[in-house]
């Protein structure tokens, strides 16, 4: 039995994350959930969205799955997610964007993965005032940060039979701190022989990545590349609601969908659980429970090519009860 720390959050949080929990209970996995609350609310109470219990449980399961926390925009408390990502030093984020097949998609065929840095950039929140005359924030790249995300990007391709790493940067205009993530992924894939290596400016990519994404396998890059390429992703492949990912450091794991708390759906029953529930099948592989990760993603799947009951996102009128009960009936 995996013990794992459970944290709702705000929003679409706690429907989306009860969802998740009733399907992995029908599918059989062997987890006991430890339940703690982050997140607006906590204000009140702890004067912080984020008590210190809550980093304690994490720290003490080592693996958590969460729902998303709400942060206010130009004001208020620095973002939870963010802060938890650098206190457990979560340096990577794994984005898998992978189009279901029975989904009728613009695209098909879409399999890449994105590896974003999760610990440095634009998001150290290194930022000033300069009087009431502007502000700036400070893009800190290190080359310890650079060297273990390439390294893990190009570790992630040969275990899971990957064969290509693109590295994603603007260095031609920020010679030295995008230069340095260049210099160094050149210098980690010379480790990595068996596979191929290039590299690919941002605004390139993101044109790219809409006209031709099946080229597309590793990508590796910076925080706020990694933060806005997988939202943009996430379209390709039917939305947010559908994308995973896993923010991972040496002691500790957090699982998490790639969407925000959605406050305009918040309480409707409207939301597609699907992508927490992928981030639990991603879970899963890091607890060696595969066969029960299997046999969900099989039942996702066989929802999705149904295509009787879809959530609003999709273009379908089920809500979240019901296609969650439909995924349990699959299994
Ligand atoms: P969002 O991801 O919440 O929503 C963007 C759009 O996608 C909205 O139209 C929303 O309705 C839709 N959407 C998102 N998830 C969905 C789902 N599961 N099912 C159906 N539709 C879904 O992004 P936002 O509106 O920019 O952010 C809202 C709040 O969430 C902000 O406070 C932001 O800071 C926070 N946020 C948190 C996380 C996190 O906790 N990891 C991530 C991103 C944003």
């Amino acid at each position: 039995m995996s013990k794992v720390t459970l944290i709702p959050g705000d929003g679409i949080g706690p429907e989306v994350t009860a969802a998740m929990q009733k399907v992995l209970e029908v599918a059989g996995a062997d987890i006991e959930w430890e339940v703690v609350e982050a997140g607006e609310a906590q204000i009140e109470k702890y004067g912080t969205p984020l008590p210190e219990h809550v980093i304690e449980a994490i720290k003490k399961n080592k693996i958590a799955i969460k729902g998303p926390i709400t942060t206010p925009v130009g004001k208020g408390f620095k973002s939870v997610n963010v802060t938890l990502r650098q206190n457990l030093d979560l340096y990577v984020n794994l984005r898998p964007i992978k189009s279901f097949e029975g989904l009728k998609l613009r695209y098909e065929g879409v399999d890449l993965v994105i590896v974003r840095e999760n610990t440095e950039d634009l998001y150290a929140g290194i930022e000033h005032k300069i009087g009431n005359y502007g502000a700036e924030s400070i893009k800190l790249i290190t080359k310890p940060a650079c060297e273990r995300i390439v390294d893990f990007a190009f570790d992630y391709a040969k275990k899971n039979n990957r064969s290509k790493v693109t590295a994603v940067h603007k260095a031609n205009i920020m010679k030295l701190s995008d230069g340095l993530f260049l210099d160094t992924a050149r210098e980690v894939a010379e480790n990595y022989n068996d596979v191929n290596f290039d590299d690919l400016i941002v605004d390139a990519a993101a044109m790219n990545l809409v006209l031709n994404p099946e080229k597309y396998d590793v990508m590796v890059m910076p925080n706020l590349y990694g933060d806005i390429l997988s939202d943009l992703c996430s379209g390709l492949v039917g939305g947010l609601g559908l994308i995973p990912g896993a923010n991972i450091g040496k002691d500790y794991a957090v699982f998490e969908a790639v969407h925000g708390s959605a406050p305009q759906i918040a309480g409707q029953n409207k939301a597609n659980p699907t992508a927490v529930i992928q981030s639990a099948v991603m879970m899963l592989r890091h607890l060696e429970q595969n066969e029960v990760a299997d046999k969900i993603e099989k039942a996702l799947e066989r929802v999705f090519t149904e295509g009787k009951t879809l959530t609003v996102d999709l273009g379908g009128e089920a809500t979240t009860t019901e296609f969650t009960e439909a995924v349990c009936k699959a299994l």
